[in-house]
């Protein structure tokens, strides 16, 4: 989900869809248990789409112990891996970077605080930014096809959003000195417009210097992270603790992905 999920499965708050106070993993149990018997008991879980785009790259995307992985889609967020693992925080909240203030007396955010990074380097904003407010379909392929096809418009929206990203990184990598920034979900596919102002920003704010091109680097699994997350995760957690799913003789019952 694009939104504060916590550790009890409840999104608390997706402001970009609207949602408040749903419990997500509740809601979706009838639906598995409409999908067939066989289904009803297996775990439901639900989870912030950057942090299952941040474990995604740490299992299957060979990401470093430490790394701040940034992405967007229908909001701006990021999964913070400290060795090795993902820092939730205390209730599960951590890395809401879109809310990170790039401008503190900027435009309104729909969160309710004024010139967070998402008001710059969000969906909306970057749609708005290359005069393309109200198109539909897949933002990301729209942008990479203007910007591909030299629109200046389009350019320039990406360039002021990965100026605003930048600034935004360059305080996380300040603070958490991460061993690499990896851009994932939208941000994947919009590398060779943002990189740029991107390596600009991070090489003139961050304090331990030279800040090393190297260690941005754009997400292995691309835009695909997030959904690889949500599914790598439920298998290693029925693998972890196989529970009623475990086989309980030669060719009976579930028998692991091997
Ligand atoms: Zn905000």
């Amino acid at each position: 989900m694009p939104g504060l999920v916590g550790a009890d499965g409840v999104l608390q708050r997706a402001a970009n869809l609207g949602w408040q106070d749903v419990p997500l993993a509740a809601e979706l149990r009838p639906a598995l248990r409409a999908a067939g018997d066989d289904l009803a008991e297996l775990p439901v879980g639900a989870d912030n789409e950057a942090n299952l785009g941040g474990l995604a790259e740490r299992w299957l995307g060979a990401g470093p112990e430490d790394f701040l992985y940034v992405s967007a889609e229908a909001g701006v967020g990021a999964a913070i891996v400290v060795g090795g693992r993902l820092l939730r925080g205390a209730r599960g909240y951590a890395g809401e970077f879109g809310h990170v203030p790039v401008h503190p007396d900027g435009l309104r955010c729909a969160c309710g605080a004024r010139g967070c990074l998402e008001q710059y380097a969000g969906e909306a904003a970057v749609l708005r930014a290359a005069r393309l407010t109200g198109a539909r379909g897949d933002w990301v392929a729209l942008l990479a096809e203007r910007a591909t096809a030299g629109d200046t418009a389009a350019r320039m929206a990406l360039a002021g959003a990965a100026r605003a990203l930048g600034i935004a990184a360059a305080g996380a990598v300040n603070l958490l000195d991460p061993a690499e920034v990896v851009l994932g979900g939208g941000y994947a596919e919009l590398a060779p417009w943002l990189l740029p102002a991107l390596r600009a920003e991070l090489a003139a704010r961050v304090t331990v210097r030279p800040w090393a091109e190297e260690r941005l680097t754009v997400a292995r699994l691309g835009r695909r992270g997030p959904l690889l997350g949500a599914a790598v995760g439920v298998v290693r957690a029925i693998v972890a603790d196989p529970g009623p799913l475990a086989a309980p003789g030669p060719g009976e019952g579930w028998t692991g992905p091997g």
